[in-house]
């Protein structure tokens, strides 16, 4: 890490720490950069120098600790230059577990595995000590299970309704307010889908995951990676309004709802059973399956 990046980032994590002392570790990092060498006018000895270098050292590793960003981590980082720099130099603050040192980079706990120290895996509640060596696992790939009821959060409404035409249980209100959907994930037990890392950084939130993208094909990529949904999927068995379960209709004991050209091309009808929508095997459906083509050639291209 270069020493520009050293300042930037010591004086973004001083948080309390006043102005006066985030000076000084600016000053502790010109003089490394400095070294041992004549930059300085050529008026200090080496032996001076060097003495101030250790010092210097000194003064950093008793105010700092450092986090190794994996890749795969690396977008969800506030500071820009994380993707160039996979390792940060932070400023240390008394009494800051792991978890919350990770997460005030950015990096919500759910989208991480384990913690380490020195190589060493410790809990999340680990305190930080100064001249630390933080790293931290990304939560890997999770294996299907057919109990899992997902939530989305209010900005992720075409999501939720593209999880429930393919058959995932997906709980959403558009008007929730963020304690309201905390509470629904809690007593459900749902996974939280969701754009804001600030939602996923509370402290009662159990199961959740950051979405990355913005277009829904995409972030339906994501969901499908991250809880192996590629090979479960059950087309037309949930409602896309109201995640109620869809029934087989008689054509006959519905054929007053249907539009003329809907009853004249199409056989086969299904009835949510909570709202009373009927659905049907039409163009919509067609848009799906190539939908789901696209992402499954994209998923096994990986
Ligand atoms: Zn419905």
């Amino acid at each position: 890490m270069d020493v520009h990046t050293k300042e930037i980032l010591i004086l973004l994590q001083s948080g309390t720490q006043s102005l006066q002392q985030a000076e000084v570790q600016r000053r502790t990092c010109r003089s490394m950069s400095a070294g041992s060498s004549s930059v300085q006018g050529g008026h200090r000895s080496d032996a001076s120098n060097r003495t101030s270098a250790k010092q210097a050292v000194m003064i950093e590793n008793h105010r700092t600790f450092t986090i190794a960003i994996p890749e795969s981590l690396s977008w969800t980082v506030y500071h820009p230059r994380v993707s160039e720099e996979q390792e940060l130099l932070l400023h240390w603050n008394p009494h800051q577990s792991i978890k919350d040192a990770v997460e005030s980079i950015g990096i919500p706990h759910t989208e991480i595995q384990r913690y380490f120290c020195s190589s060493e895996q410790v809990p999340e509640s680990y305190i930080v000590l100064p001249g630390d060596e933080l790293s931290i696992e990304p939560v890997d790939a999770l294996p299907y299970s057919s109990s899992r009821v997902f939530i989305a959060d209010t900005h992720l409404g075409k999501l939720a309704t593209y999880l429930r035409l393919l058959g995932f249980p997906t709980l959403y209100q558009r008007d929730w307010s963020p304690g309201e959907l905390l509470g629904c994930a809690h007593h459900s037990g749902a996974v939280v889908l969701t754009r804001s890392r600030e939602l996923l950084k509370r402290r009662q939130l159990e199961q959740g995951m950051l979405i990355r993208s913005t277009q829904v094909d995409d972030q339906l990529v994501e969901v499908f990676i991250r809880f192996a949904l590629q090979d479960h999927l059950q087309l037309l068995s949930l409602c896309p309004h109201c995640n109620a379960g869809l029934i087989g209709v008689e054509k006959d004991d519905i054929i007053d709802q249907l539009e003329p050209n809907t009853r004249q091309w199409y056989q086969r009808f299904f009835r949510c059973s909570q709202c009373g929508q009927i659905y049907w095997y039409g163009s919509h459906y067609e848009q799906l399956t190539t939908m789901i083509g696209t992402i499954t050639d994209r998923i096994s291209n990986l």
